[in-house]
């Protein structure tokens, strides 16, 4: 069997057309559209250009985006006052820290800052904690948000399904994990220490690949009609991006497939800004999200 390409650009397009209608419509209630505000400490080149798009984007689709520009040298103290103005700020519905922070600042210290009403990340332990109890009135990191989406819009049933997630990251595996729980799959969560990973993977209707090792799934690990999710976003020795999967050998078993690039990538994007909506339109109801 050829699988069928899930498609995350278009996809993700469809989601940013969703939002720019609700921006305009949260601004024309509101007196002023949704605001994001990034975080970004130090020069990383990966993290300058991942920021910069997020500004962008946001502000392409109406809302009011900014990244703020703190120096490597920023003490934990001046990075938790920002936040904590941002907190203060009514304009602003979404605060993002962007990570990795310089190794002189405690991730989790600016991460429980983040007021959680705003944490649109998904990484404050309110967030992660309401996920994991599978409790509404959270708001759920963009990557795995992007996943669900993909897996409705391909009209996969998660119920009852099979599935595997490679990867255990707070980012990514553990929520993947607790969304589709709460979709009511049966979920196995693989590791670094897992055994066997082939076999756990072959059991799979449902692979979600987040372990960040280039081609780390063969194809002959796929079940036949499976559903495969690649979150990996790696460099071969020709230092062509690709995936956690072989996508080659993949697609001839699974039944739908994201490629590397344009499948998960282009999502979490798009599910970022669509959960920046959701934040703003859930304070200015005064309401959980
Ligand atoms: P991470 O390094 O924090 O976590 C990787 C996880 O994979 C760990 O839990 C580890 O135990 C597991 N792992 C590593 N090697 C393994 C192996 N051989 N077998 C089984 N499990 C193994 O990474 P992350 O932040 O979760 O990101 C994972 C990948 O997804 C990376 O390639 C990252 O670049 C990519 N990513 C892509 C997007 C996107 O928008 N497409 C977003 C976030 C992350």
């Amino acid at each position: 069997m050829a699988a069928k390409i899930l498609d995350g650009k278009a996809i993700a397009q469809k989601v940013r057309e969703e939002v720019r209608e609700g921006v305009a419509r949260f601004a024309a209630a509101h007196g002023r559209p949704p605001g994001l505000d990034v975080l970004l400490v130090g020069d990383d080149p990966g993290s300058v250009t991942h920021t910069r798009n997020k500004e962008k984007v946001s502000n392409e689709l109406g809302m009011r985006g900014r990244l703020h520009r703190l120096a490597e040298g920023t003490t934990e103290a001046e990075l938790l006052a920002r936040i904590a103005e941002l907190n203060a700020d009514d304009a602003v519905d979404g605060i993002l820290v962007q990570l990795p922070l310089p190794g002189h600042l405690r991730e989790h210290r600016a991460l429980d800052a983040v007021d959680p009403a705003k944490d649109v990340d998904g990484l404050h332990p309110v967030n992660a904690g309401l996920l994991a109890l599978g409790r509404p009135g959270g708001l759920a990191p963009c990557t795995p948000s992007g996943c669900m989406r993909l897996l409705a819009e391909a009209g996969v049933p998660i119920a009852g399904a099979r599935a595997v997630v490679v990867g255990r990251s707070n980012l990514v595996g553990k929520p993947m994990a607790a969304l589709l729980l709460a979709h009511h799959a049966t979920v196995a969560i693989a590791h670094s220490q897992t055994r066997d990973l082939r076999a756990l993977c072959r059991e799979a209707d449902i692979l979600v690949a987040a372990a960040g090792k280039a081609k780390l799934i063969g194809g002959d690990w796929i079940k036949e009609g499976a559903t495969v999710i690649d979150v990996g976003l790696n460099r071969d020795e020709a230092g062509k991006l690709v995936g956690d999967v072989d996508f080659e050998a993949a697609k001839e078993r699974a039944a739908w497939i994201t490629p590397v690039p344009g499948g998960v990538g282009p999502m979490t994007i798009a599910a970022l800004l669509a959960t920046t909506l959701r934040a703003a339109e859930a304070r200015a109801a005064k309401l959980p999200p």
